[in-house]
């Protein structure tokens, strides 16, 4: 991709570059897939639309700020763009691009029938009052316009977004659009708006179903299993309490929490309640009484059985990659290993089941939301978690099945009824020069089934 397609290179070491990050990613996907149309893979790589905006907003203390807002719907070929919106400070469009790229990939392998989308705004929600958000998110879905919708694109929440947010949008887009059913716009909706039970806690749970069949399916060597297990956690957002709760309802030891603040240890397993109430009262895990206090690199190095990351990108990468000693690593948040770092994991035995995958469980409850509100019904929380688990545990069989051929060296032909690749033009297939590991796996899973429909659909004209 292109910097007049994604805007200026962000600045960051080229191999934490997000952009091109998710590029190699699909690359290491693309040496196991043959048979691609002359000319598709480019298709994959770019962004259908990008949206680029800048307003102002009148602030609380009567100041006026200039804000940076981006939507990137990557693609639209399984069905409306899906993804959510983050606020932060060091948001860029290289990297909203990047996550847009991997919804798609997401919601093909938990078949849901969505495209891949993000969006965010460049702010800092610490330095905001309630006011400033409300004003600028609903100043920034006013810039959308028309490019949201219950059919076109639709959000969610992410990094330092939640319900409320979710209700402003919704609010928003309502008012702009009277007259319809304008609910299955926006998901991760407060329930009293149509929001989903289960949905606040679906990224983190689904974290746990899918660590869960994984286990059944291929446990590492060595690995235990999830009864005292230990456990420890990036990030104590939205995700990263629910893992914590999945995991420890399923006999694991929570050893470890961090938050932005800094991270907390206690051997024995922490004590989730005092936890949350720590972090209630004091803003952070960091201080709870007879826990140890460490920082968030002392955590990721961590001795322990299932490492978390479930709060920012690039946590893991070629620098720290060797102080690893978790024997799997679960992406609960958002690209946290690197490619570099995913080749000191695998080289070291270390197992790493990729976001794709992971966190699937968010968009899949989000799925059910819209199916909800398009049909004016409530599904109870039992209902949501037994379709959650079923289409989960369907995605992890199709991956560990894929993994299971391609590290036997297989490259897996697009589709069955292809022509030829000397007939069809294809692409030289780049030549696999290492071992396969699960994240290309899901890439070669996801992949194949967007081209398949792209190319049953047919190139338009
Ligand atoms: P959140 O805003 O609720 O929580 C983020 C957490 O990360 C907070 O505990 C925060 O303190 C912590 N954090 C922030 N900066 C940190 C730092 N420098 N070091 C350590 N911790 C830090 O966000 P969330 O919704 O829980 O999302 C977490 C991750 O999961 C993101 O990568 C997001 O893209 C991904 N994700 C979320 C969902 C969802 O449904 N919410 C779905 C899919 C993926």
């Amino acid at each position: 991709m292109n910097d007049a397609e994604t805007g200026a290179a962000s600045g960051l070491p080229e191999e934490l570059d997000p952009l091109h990050i998710t590029r190699e990613q699909f690359n290491r996907a693309r040496a196991h897939l043959e048979g691609f149309k002359r000319g598709l893979i480019e298709f994959f790589e770019v962004p259908k639309r990008t949206i680029s905006v800048c307003f102002p907003v009148e602030m609380e203390d009567g100041s006026v700020r200039t804000f940076h807002g981006y939507r990137v719907l990557h693609s639209r070929v399984l069905g409306p763009g899906k993804g959510g919106i983050r606020y932060h400070p060091e948001l860029t469009r290289r990297e909203v691009a990047a996550l847009a790229a991997l919804m798609t990939w997401k919601c093909a392998i938990v078949k849901v029938p969505f495209g891949g989308a993000k969006g965010g705004v460049v702010c800092d929600p610490k330095d905001l009052t309630e006011t400033d958000l409300r004003r600028i998110t609903r100043r920034f879905i006013t810039e959308l316009g028309d490019n949201i919708g219950p059919h076109i694109d639709i959000p969610a929440p992410d990094l330092y977004t939640n319900e409320q947010t979710m209700a402003w949008i919704y609010d928003t887009y309502d008012i702009l659009h009277a007259g319809g059913n304008n609910r299955p716009v926006v998901t991760g909706k407060p329930l009293d708006l149509g929001g989903s039970v289960g949905r606040r806690e679906a990224t983190g749970y689904g974290a746990f179903l899918v660590t869960e069949r994984f286990l059944e399916l291929a446990p590492p060597p060595g690995f235990g299993g999830l009864k005292g297990a230990r456990v420890a956690i990036q990030g104590y957002g939205q995700v990263g309490v629910a893992a914590a709760e999945a995991f420890r309802a399923a006999g694991a030891k929570i050893i470890a929490l961090g938050d932005s603040q800094g991270a907390i240890l206690e051997e024995e397993g922490l004590d989730l309640e005092a936890v949350a109430a720590q972090k209630r009262e004091h803003g952070t895990l960091v201080g709870l009484p007879e826990s140890r206090t460490l920082t968030n690199e002392d955590l990721l190095a961590l001795d322990c059985d299932i490492l978390i990351p479930a709060a920012l990108g690039n946590q893991i990468h070629s620098d720290n990659a060797g102080a690893v000693q978790a024997k799997l690593i679960v992406e609960a948040a958002n690209a946290p290993v690197t490619p570099a770092a995913d080749d000191i994991l695998s080289a070291r035995g270390i197992t790493v089941l990729p976001d794709i995958l992971v966190n699937a469980g968010g968009v899949t409850v989000s799925y059910f939301e819209w199916v909800q509100n398009i049909e004016n019904e409530e599904w109870d929380l039992e209902e949501v978690n037994r379709r959650l688990r079923q289409r989960l545990r369907r995605g992890v069989d199709a991956v560990v099945e894929c993994w299971q051929e391609i590290k036997g060296g297989a490259t897996l032909p697009l589709d069955n009824h292809q022509e030829p690749a000397a007939e069809s033009g294809a692409a030289e297939t780049p030549r696999v020069e290492r071992r396969p590991d699960l994240r290309t796996a899901a890439l070669v899973v996801a992949v194949r089934r967007v081209a398949r429909a792209t190319l049953k659909r047919g190139i338009w004209p």
